[in-house]
């Protein structure tokens, strides 16, 4: 293990080797995680608006259902009606603004890119955001979890569970703030695909079974090593 873990440091060698060392741990801890679990693009983006504001096992009874529905691609979903969609996603709640979200999506890329989805991932990471970010109902988590992990492009994806551990680390300061923090990570981290999401998929494990609201640090394989500092 590299490095003394107790300061924030502006030092960019000692912010690497904490975010290297707490890479090791939780990887050490809880494995692989071989993220995004889904078959294919299209249901590796389906599953990233699904997931919005719900748990992964909602979102994987909405996908079952769209799949057993025959609907769990581009061409099904531009041809179904938003009630149908509703009443499929039920389970992964919010399902009527999905239901739009998705519909935004699909039109999106039949009228844009005439339906080809390969194509209109295959665009240089930048634009590729920007026009994500310009379809209603796709916001910054959302954007890059769909280009990291449908386009496998190098972009860090941060979330609430994200900021719990490193704001109680003291590592990073003040409230959250999306692009800030996804910059302390990428400024920090070689851009790499693997690293990357092994990295966010790693930080929901640590969020769902530890870094809860109420942080369960004695058990936890990170404060096993590093003590935290505050608390939120
Ligand atoms: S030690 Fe506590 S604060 Fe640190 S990651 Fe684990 S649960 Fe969160």
């Amino acid at each position: 293990m590299k490095g003394r873990l107790t300061e924030i440091s502006d030092l960019p060698s000692l912010r690497k080797d904490i975010l290297l060392t707490l890479y090791e741990l939780l990887f050490k801890h809880f494995g692989p995680q071989n993220w995004w679990p889904a078959e294919t693009p299209f249901e590796m983006i389906v599953g990233a608006i699904l997931t919005q504001c719900t748990s992964w096992s909602n979102v994987e009874k909405a996908i079952d259902r769209l799949k057993s529905a025959g609907k769990l691609s581009l061409e099904a979903l531009l041809e179904t009606d938003y009630e149908e969609i509703e009443e499929l996603i039920k389970p992964s709640g919010y399902f009527r603004q999905k239901a739009v979200k998705l519909k935004n999506f699909v039109n999106y890329i039949a009228v844009e890119w005439d339906g080809d989805l390969e194509a209109f991932l295959d665009q240089e990471l930048e634009t590729l955001r920007k026009a994500l970010l310009n379809i209603n109902g796709i916001g910054p988590e959302t954007a890059d979890s769909i280009i990291l992990y449908a386009a496998n492009k190098p972009i860090f994806v941060v979330d609430r569970y994200t900021y719990r551990c490193v704001y109680r680390h003291g590592w990073f300061d003040g409230p959250f703030h999306y692009g800030r923090l996804q910059s302390f990570f990428m400024e920090t981290l070689e851009a790499s695909v693997s690293l990357y999401q092994e990295y966010h998929a790693l930080f929901v494990q640590l969020g769902k079974y530890y870094c809860r609201t109420k942080p369960r640090c004695l058990e936890c394989p990170v404060g096993k090593f590093i003590k935290p500092r505050r608390t939120l």
